[in-house]
């Protein structure tokens, strides 16, 4: 399966406005027929079970961060028990926002990776370079060894790849885009750390997507072209109607 992933970072402020996304969501889905595609969308906590009641038989909920341990007094945290009784499937872990606004690190990120499969959540592990340039590769396979370094070939299949480069976030460089090339070459260097850790086999169950001002006009480029098996959506997802026409064109 194809995965189209919406992150709607700190968004959407009030029960007013929810219920305007949900059910403008909820219309455009219910036209399309999405057979290869997993859609999820990832809220803010608190809006999580009520995107799971209102969309989830037809999209997957997932978490924007979650803390390493399960329970007791650490305070404002969320634990992945919460997220998974509460409908959430997967997390969003590893996100440049989280590491320059939250000083997470790579350690931190492991940690978190090895809680949320132990809750059977599957991790979205975003990695990527900050600068455009030679040695994106080396960053990209850094962050991939220290992130997965305790996730053994039992568990790998449940982790999802995400090559972000940071600097082609919307938000960060409006009109900033690699190329599918570029796309295909970050594919491939994760895809050979993969089958140099997990073998071939369990390799290519691991489902690699790319993230970076994605929207209907450059998905096929950028994300179908250059073979990768989906995309994570950032300021996009904020509107139904691209959402889910990008997610058409990755179902194609
Ligand atoms: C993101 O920050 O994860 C992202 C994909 O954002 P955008 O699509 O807005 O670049």
């Amino acid at each position: 399966m194809k995965l189209v992933v919406g992150n709607l970072k700190m968004n959407i402020l009030s029960p007013v406005e929810r219920e305007r996304y949900l059910g403008l969501f909820k219309k455009e889905l219910g036209r399309k027929k999405l057979e290869k595609t997993e859609i999820v969308l990832c809220p803010p906590p608190i809006h999580l079970e009520s995107f799971f009641k209102t969309l989830g038989k037809k999209v997957r909920i997932g978490a924007l961060n979650i803390f390493w341990e399960r329970q007791g007094s650490f305070t404002g945290e969320v634990s992945p028990a919460m997220v998974k009784n509460f409908g959430g499937e997967y997390v969003v872990l590893g996100h440049s926002e989280r590491r320059r606004y939250f000083c997470e690190n790579d350690q931190d990120v492991s940690l978190k990776i090895v809680a949320a499969l132990k809750e059977g959540l599957s991790p979205i592990l975003c990695v990527g370079d900050k600068e455009q340039g030679l040695k994106s590769a080396s960053v990209v396979v850094s962050q991939l060894k220290n992130c997965l370094d305790k996730v053994n070939n039992m568990r790998i299949e449940n982790v999802v790849i995400c090559y972000e480069p940071v600097w082609a976030i919307s938000s960060n460089n409006p009109g900033r885009l690699p190329t599918s090339n570029d796309v295909m070459s970050a594919r491939l260097t994760i895809k050979k750390f993969l089958v140099e850790k997990y073998g071939a086999k369990t390799a290519d169950k691991v489902r690699i997507i790319y993230g970076g001002s994605v929207d209907a006009k450059n998905v096929r480029e950028i994300c179908v072209d250059s073979g990768m098996d989906g995309a994570l959506v950032g300021r996009e997802s904020l509107e139904p109607y691209e959402f889910v026409k990008i997610a058409e064109i990755i179902n194609r």
